[in-house]
């Protein structure tokens, strides 16, 4: 039985992990489906949107860098030098031959991630999804510079590195379809908001940022059969008390943890923020909740739960007894319809789905908060569902104080952890930008301060 929704007839298979293989107890990669004819993905792979190489002797991440004389040095796409072996598609052009463990397999399975994500937004955006650097290049760039403690969506590019965990094990990003996710949905915002650096934004576009690019990860895992029903399984639909996506991220650049399932608001940050993962968490926390809360409502209103337990869910929230009254009930409902609750939570999820691409088409970068963010979404909520979720946008999002108050300003420059304020992001006309971080540090703070 599948859930996933992509058209498979006549698309290239590839196979995936929906966790990094080292975090998950499931070790077996899922086969999924992008859009790309069998057959028109050629080596690397690449097709017409996006390519893969995986460069020999590529020392230094794009970006720029000091030249002579004081000058500034764009170093960008394409990368000209030698390159590890491509890749290559079985006889009937698709990629899920490949043996994990090997580069070819990581090559693809980068390709694979960012590919399922372009085409399961592209669904919910209803339309085809530029890159903000079209001026300058056709195609995407997707490369590897193992040993890059991060991985960056850039001008042109998404490049990818890789981490040491603590105990020494090596994490590789082009296995992590999250952290592929995460990216390609900061392109997303890059072309569909605009350029931070242009203009002068709020503070908490650089949230909005990152809480978008978590949100586009979030759900496209949702569209892995594996995650879908193994959050379904671990939970029985009772998404409050134990859930896998409470695991999301878990491995992010640089050590950052990210939940999704979490309390934090924006009272927290009335003094001012250092981190816009931080920020974004006040964002993402109350986009969850209202997904949850909406799979909640779908749950009752197809009678697979029964209002008795949504109110003793709802009752109990914090108390210590919550887990052993209320998940049993929710074991039991699970248990006489799990189809039916993979349903609701497919219609949850692309009711989300629709709704981020229809308030991120009509935000933009001058006037954009999270309360616009808020406003915005009370707009196309209305437009899609005629308010129907009105109640449980407005509850969730006041909890965390958007709509009530702001975020203070920011407290300390952006550092190499910022993915939306990195100068990879930078084009190649964006002066003001890319001196920004050649500054001496009294004057970044005075910037920072007065931000
Ligand atoms: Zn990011």
């Amino acid at each position: 039985m599948s859930y996933v929704e992509t058209e498979h007839s006549g698309g290239t298979r590839f196979r995936l992990f929906p966790q990094l293989p080292t975090l998950d107890q499931q070790q077996e990669p899922e086969t999924i489906w992008v859009s790309s004819p069998a057959g028109t993905v050629m080596p690397g792979p690449s097709d017409h949107r996006m390519y893969v190489i995986d460069p020999v002797g590529k020392e230094r991440a794009y970006g720029y860098y000091p030249g002579p004389g004081g000058s500034t040095f764009h170093y960008r796409p394409p990368w000209q030098g030698p390159l590890l072996p491509f890749a290559h598609p079985d006889d009937d052009g698709h990629f899920d031959h490949l043996d994990t463990g090997t580069y070819e397999f990581e090559q693809a399975h980068a390709f694979g991630a960012i590919r399922f994500t372009m085409d399961i937004w592209e669904r919910y955006f209803e339309r085809r999804l530029e890159f903000h650097f079209r001026d300058h290049y056709d195609r995407l760039e997707i490369l590897f510079l193992r040993g890059l403690d991060n991985a960056f969506a850039g001008f042109g590019s998404i490049e990818i590195g890789s981490y040491t965990l603590k105990t020494g094990e090596l994490v590789e990003f082009g296995l992590s379809f999250d952290i592929l996710s995460h990216e390609f949905g900061h392109l997303i915002i890059y072309n569909e908001i605009g350029l931070p650096g242009k203009t002068d934004v709020n503070g908490e576009y650089f949230g909005f940022h990152e809480s978008a690019a978590d949100m586009v990860a979030l759900i496209s895992l949702l569209h892995f059969d594996s995650a879908l029903v193994g959050l379904l399984e671990a939970s029985s639909g009772n998404l409050y008390s134990f859930n896998r996506l409470n695991r999301f991220g878990e491995v992010s650049n640089n050590g950052q943890l990210r939940s999704a399932s979490n309390e934090v608001t924006l009272y927290q940050f009335a003094g001012g923020w250092v981190h816009e993962h931080d920020l974004s968490q006040v964002l993402t926390g109350a986009l969850f909740d209202i997904w949850v809360d909406i799979f909640h409502e779908n749950l009752l209103a197809g009678g697979l739960i029964s209002s008795e337990l949504e109110d003793l869910s709802d009752r109990l929230e914090g108390d210590p007894n919550y887990q052993a009254i209320v998940q049993p009930l929710f074991d039991a409902a699970y248990a006489q319809n799990p189809g039916a609750f993979a349903d609701a939570l497919i219609a949850s999820r692309d009711y989300m789905g629709f709704a981020m691409a229809g308030i991120w088409d009509h935000l933009s970068i001058e006037t954009l908060d999270y309360a616009d963010v808020y406003k915005t979404f009370l707009e196309v909520d209305h437009a899609m569902t005629g308010g129907q979720y009105h109640r449980i946008i407005r509850l969730n999002m006041e909890r965390r104080g958007i709509g009530v108050i702001s975020a203070g300003p920011r407290l300390a420059p952006p550092d190499e952890t910022s993915h939306a304020f990195s100068d990879r992001t930078a084009t190649p006309d964006d002066q003001q930008h890319r001196c920004s971080r050649h500054l001496p540090y009294a004057i970044r703070r005075e910037i920072a301060q007065h931000r």
